[in-house]
């Protein structure tokens, strides 16, 4: 047995009213082990902080997610929303599991290529396309997602150009009583910009109007939002069919279902709110089986999910670089992780976990990052037992977001690995180096030589 550290008497405060009523330090079972591998023999091996996804987690959680509307629903197709984690090795999971590809740039794009998904599979969102990306696009027959008229007018001008027709779709903005109201993608359904540009397409020359779309906005933690989406898109196919008479092939809901994720402010957890994919899929499929579609037109429903799917699946560990108390008494804590690796932590509190037994007695602690920086505080108040130096934690629910959106700010980005469905880690990305970061860089001659 080692021997049993030494902590220091510490007198608390009792704030009254500070408990909830499911009282404190319920979180604090220590985790150790990820898909049964010991965190300490992979912080041992890949170093701190490293990134651990557990690819059985996101297989499952896909498979949950795609039963919850495949049962009620005859034609479903999830594509994996690229920029929530395009990691290849996740992406790859993600297309294993039948999901196609939903990327918002030309650089996705061509990630999404080079994974091997076949353009009709994959679909192109985003306010952003170059007239090479949408070339690129037509040519391998990849479904557009209009997002404004002058992407209309530059795709008319293109497939003009190219003698090729291409297949669009338009992005829908709409009012389902989510506040505030995400209108600045795509086309407005109350004041009948949508229609007017179904209209400009239906009788454009070498356009093809293959589906609807719209991604109501993200952390949608009411699903009756989507009943009030879907059954606005499904109004806009009906009425094409009866003026156009042109079937629209599917109906693409987007993203946005919340993970189990906390959001600061909110009393309860993440755990307790967050609607289940059962229950998005009953609002959604409702809406579209009672639209009023005949059998026979039922659209194809599209699904790109993207935080929902993933969050769970991935995993920050991390080390205590040091202790310290602030001036004003409370205990503070410096992670060898900050803001720049946990983008997430400006919304969610995390939960955080020692990765070794510890005491029972925990204490309200500021967890700070590394960053030589104001704002690198991952949470300002957290209940911890007394970790010391070189011990390690684990930062539960980072899988969506955190690996595109982190900043090489200050210091260099650390190793991701994927642990398989038979418990076996695989780096999937390495860790920076200075050469790598540095290696765009050029120096003009006339500051090549220092005089100091
Ligand atoms: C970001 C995005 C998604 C995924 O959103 P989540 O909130 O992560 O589910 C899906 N579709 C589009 C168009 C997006 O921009």
């Amino acid at each position: 047995m080692s021997k049993l550290k030494y902590e220091s008497p510490n007198i608390k405060q009792i704030h009254a009213g500070i408990t909830s009523k499911f009282g404190e330090s319920s979180t604090l079972k220590p985790i150790t082990h990820i898909n049964t591998v010991p965190v300490k023999d992979l912080i041992n091996t890949y170093g701190s902080p490293l990134f651990v996804i557990s690819e059985q987690n996101i297989r499952n959680t896909h498979k949950e997610a795609y039963h919850a509307f495949s049962t009620r629903y005859p034609n479903v197709q999830f594509a994996w929303s690229y920029k929530t984690n395009y990691l290849d090795a996740v992406c790859k999971v993600f297309h294993q599991e039948g999901a196609w590809a939903e990327v918002v740039s030309g650089f996705e794009y061509r990630k999404a290529l080079k994974n091997g998904v076949s353009g009709d599979k994959i679909l192109f969102n985003g306010p952003d396309k170059s007239v090479e990306d949408l070339t690129l696009a037509i040519q391998n027959n990849s479904p557009i997602h209009i997002d404004h008229f002058d992407e209309l007018f530059s795709l008319v001008e293109v497939t003009n150009q190219l003698q090729k027709r291409a297949k669009v779709a338009i992005r829908v903005n709409m009012d389902t009583g989510i506040k505030p109201l995400w209108d600045r993608f795509g086309f407005n359904y109350e004041n009948g910009q949508a229609w007017d540009a179904i209209t400009k397409i239906m009788y454009s020359k070498n356009l093809d109007l293959v589906g609807l779309h719209t991604h109501i906005g993200t952390f949608i933690l009411d699903p009756n939002a989507y009943y009030i989406a879907a059954s606005k898109l499904a109004d806009l196919a009906i009425h094409i069919k009866k003026k156009h008479k042109h079937d629209i092939q599917y109906i693409d809901m987007g993203g946005g279902f919340a993970s189990k994720n906390t959001l600061k402010g909110s009393y309860l957890s993440g755990m307790e709110i967050s609607p289940s994919f059962n229950e998005y899929a009953e609002k959604i499929t409702s809406a579209l089986l009672n639209a009023g579609f005949s059998t026979e037109d039922l659209p194809l429903l599209i699904l790109e999910t993207g935080r929902a799917l993933i969050d769970d699946a991935g995993y920050l560990l991390g080390t205590v670089l040091a202790n310290k108390r602030l001036s004003d008494g409370r205990r503070s804590m410096v992670m060898d992780f900050g803001v720049n690796l946990l983008f997430t932590s400006f919304w969610y509190n995390h939960i955080i976990s020692p990765a070794q037994e510890c005491s029972l007695y925990t204490e309200d602690t500021v967890m700070y990052g590394p960053l030589c920086m104001n704002i690198d505080v991952i949470r300002d108040s957290i209940n911890l037992p007394p970790l010391n130096k070189g011990d390690h934690v684990v930062v539960q629910r980072v899988g969506a977001y955190n690996m595109t959106q982190w900043m090489q700010f200050i210091t260099l980005r650390p190793r991701v690995v994927m642990i398989d469905v038979k418990g076996k880690p695989h780096l999937i990305r390495d860790s920076e180096t200075s050469e790598y970061v540095t290696a765009l860089e050029k120096i003009p001659n006339h500051l090549e030589s220092l005089d100091l």
